[in-house]
C-alpha cells in the first residue's frame, strides 16, 4: 500500500511558468497589459497552423462563442457524440438550438462517422466532433458528410492539443477548433480555453462577441449589441505561454506515460486500452481501460476498489443521453435505441492515473492494483 492517494490528473509546472506569471503580475500592466495575451494566441495560432486564436476563459465559452458567430440558434440541430463531456453539448442549448447525440466508433471511442449520416435531418446546421482522450475521428470522412450538407464543423479538441491526424494537427479541421487549459487538461492556464479559426469572418464576430458588442477600436463604449465578456487574463496567458513552449516535453511524458501502462498491462487479457489508428498521433491526454464486459466488474465497483488501494480514477464518460440533464428529450430517447457502441462500452470503462506527477513505480502500483481487482 502506498501513502498518498494517486490523483487522475494533474500539471507539471517548472520555473519557466513561474517566471512568466511572475513577470506578467509585475510587469503585464500599462503598455503591457496585452502583452501576454497576444503572444501566447500568436504562438498558439502557429502550433496549431491556423491564421487566428483568440484566448477565452475556458472551452464552454469558445463552443458558445462558434455557435454564436456561425449563427446557429433556434430551430437548428447540432449534431454531438454521446460519449464525451457535457461542455461539448451544454452551449448548444445556450444559443436555444438543439443537441442531436450520434453513436462513437468502437475503436477511437470518437464520433462515427457512419453514426453522424444517421442522424442528418433538414435542421442539421453543424457538428462538434470531440477528439476523445486524445484520439481523433475520422475526420476526412467527417469533413466529406460536412461538405455535401453545407454543416459548420466546430472541433472540440479540449482533450487533443498537439495530436494529429496525417501530419494535421488536432483543433484545424473545423470551421473553428476549440481548447479548454482547466487545470487536468494537458497544458494549463489553471481555467482557460482559446479558439482557432482560419475565418478572417469568425474572427472578427469572436472579438465584438467577446467583449461586450465593442466594435474593434471602439473608445467611445458605444456598444453595438448585447454580447458577453469572455477574456482571458494577462497572468493565464503567461503561464499558458510557458507551456505551450514546453508542449513538446509535455506530449512526450503523456505519451511515455501510456507506454508504461501499455507495457503493464500487455499480457492481461480482457483489458483495452486507448488505440492509435494508422495516420493518427494520439496524446493520450488520459490513459483509458475498458474492460471485457464478460468480466462483470462495472466501472463503479472497479473506481470503488482502486480507491481502497489508494488510486483516484474516473468513469469513462456516461452517454450524455443518459444523463438527467438530457434523458427525457426525444432526442436523448432516440440516441438510447440508436447509440448501441456507446452504451456497451462506458458501463465498462475507466480512466487510470494520468498527471504528469505518475512515475514508472506509480503505473507499476497502479496496474498490480487493477489486476488484482480483476482477479479477486
Ligand atoms: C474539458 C473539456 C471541455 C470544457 O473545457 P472548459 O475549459 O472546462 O470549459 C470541453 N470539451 C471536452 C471534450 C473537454 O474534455
Amino acid at each position: 500500500m502506498i501513502s498518498e492517494k494517486i490523483p487522475v490528473a494533474g500539471p507539471w509546472i517548472t520555473q519557466k511558468e513561474i517566471d512568466y506569471v511572475t513577470d506578467a503580475v509585475a510587469n503585464g500592466w500599462y503598455e503591457n497589459s496585452t502583452k501576454y495575451t497576444h503572444m501566447f494566441e500568436e504562438a498558439f495560432a502557429q502550433y496549431t497552423g491556423v491564421k487566428y486564436a483568440v484566448s477565452l476563459p475556458s472551452c464552454t465559452s469558445a463552443i458558445h462563442l462558434s455557435l454564436l458567430a456561425l449563427g446557429i440558434g433556434p430551430g437548428h440541430e447540432v449534431i454531438v457524440p454521446d460519449i464525451t463531456w457535457i461542455a461539448t453539448a451544454a452551449p448548444i442549448s445556450y444559443v436555444g438550438a438543439t443537441a442531436v447525440f450520434a453513436d462513437i466508433d468502437e475503436k477511437t471511442w470518437c464520433l462515427s462517422a457512419e453514426s453522424l449520416q444517421e442522424c442528418l435531418s433538414p435542421k442539421t446546421r453543424a457538428v462538434i466532433p470531440v477528439d476523445l482522450y486524445g484520439n481523433m475521428p475520422d475526420m476526412n470522412e467527417i469533413q466529406k458528410t460536412a461538405g455535401n450538407y453545407g454543416l459548420a464543423v466546430i472541433e472540440d479538441a479540449a482533450e487533443a492539443i498537439g495530436s494529429e491526424f496525417y501530419g494535421r494537427k488536432a483543433g484545424s479541421f473545423g470551421d473553428t477548433g476549440v481548447f479548454s487549459f482547466h487545470g487536468s487538461k494537458t497544458l494549463t492556464t489553471g481555467e482557460g480555453g482559446m479558439l482557432i479559426t482560419n475565418d478572417s469572418e469568425i474572427y472578427e464576430r469572436c472579438l465584438v462577441l467577446m467583449d461586450h458588442g465593442r466594435q474593434s477600436g471602439d473608445i467611445l463604449f458605444w456598444n453595438t449589441e448585447i454580447a458577453y465578456k469572455y477574456k482571458m487574463s494577462s497572468l493565464q496567458a503567461a503561464l499558458g505561454l510557458a507551456q505551450l513552449e514546453r508542449i513538446d516535453e509535455l506530449i512526450e511524458k503523456k505519451r511515455m506515460i501510456f507506454q508504461w501502462y501499455q507495457e503493464e498491462l500487455k499480457d492481461h487479457k480482457g483489458i483495452t486500452l486507448n488505440c492509435e489508428p494508422a495516420g493518427i498521433n494520439n496524446t493520450y491526454w488520459m490513459v483509458t481501460a475498458i474492460i471485457d464486459a464478460e468480466l462483470g466488474l462495472d466501472k463503479s465497483h472497479l473506481l470503488e476498489q482502486m480507491n481502497k488501494k489508494q488510486i483516484a480514477g474516473r468513469p469513462f464518460f456516461y452517454p450524455l443521453s443518459m444523463l438527467p440533464a438530457y434523458c427525457f428529450s426525444e432526442e436523448a430517447r432516440q440516441a438510447q435505441k440508436r447509440n448501441i457502441v456507446s452504451y456497451k462500452i462506458s458501463p465498462y470503462g475507466i480512466n487510470l492515473p494520468s498527471g504528469f506527477n505518475m512515475d514508472r513505480d506509480k503505473v507499476r502500483y497502479v496496474c498490480d492494483s487493477l489486476i488484482s481487482v480483476l482477479n479477486d
